[in-house]
């Protein structure tokens, strides 16, 4: 995997707002922030997207997802927020290394900003991809 930007960040040859280390993780303000209070948590582990990363990290970043969540919303004040993980450019990927964005909502016009367009299930199909997952993870 080539380096990215959160590569030197990690190393700390680009400053970032720290707000949390540990052997697995690092987590850091956003540079471009949706709003006051938006933060990085990254794996130390280098991985493109989510489904690269091994069980391992995912469980680190777990750990600590909830802790620096409440941290955000105690401090900034800001009770709703939202967590969004974006895997490659059709999904708004912009640095190719795992990283969760905590992204606190004051109000309506700033924070995250989402176009939701729910649609209608089919069951026959969507029972069909359950069964296939539930025997993948299975194996
Ligand atoms: P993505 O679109 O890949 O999910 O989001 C990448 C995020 O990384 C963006 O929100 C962007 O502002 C942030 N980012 C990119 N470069 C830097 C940097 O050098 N420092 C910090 N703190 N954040 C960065």
């Amino acid at each position: 995997m080539p380096e990215t930007i959160f590569d030197k960040i990690l190393r700390g040859e680009i400053p970032s707002h720290k707000l949390y280390e540990d052997e697995h993780v690092f987590a850091f303000l956003d540079i471009a922030p949706l709003s006051f209070g938006h933060a990085l948590l990254i794996p130390k582990e280098r991985a493109k997207t989510l489904d690269l990363l091994s069980d391992e990290a995912g469980a680190a970043l777990g750990r600590v997802l909830p802790r620096l969540c409440r941290a955000l919303k105690k401090l900034t004040g800001v009770s709703a927020f939202n967590v969004l993980e974006n895997n490659e450019p059709l999904a708004h990927q912009a640095v190719f290394h795992v990283h969760f964005h905590i992204i606190p909502k004051p109000d309506e016009n700033s924070g995250l900003g989402l176009r939701w367009t729910p649609g209608k299930i089919e069951h026959p199909r969507a029972a069909e991809l359950a069964a296939q997952v539930v025997q993948e993870l299975a194996g």
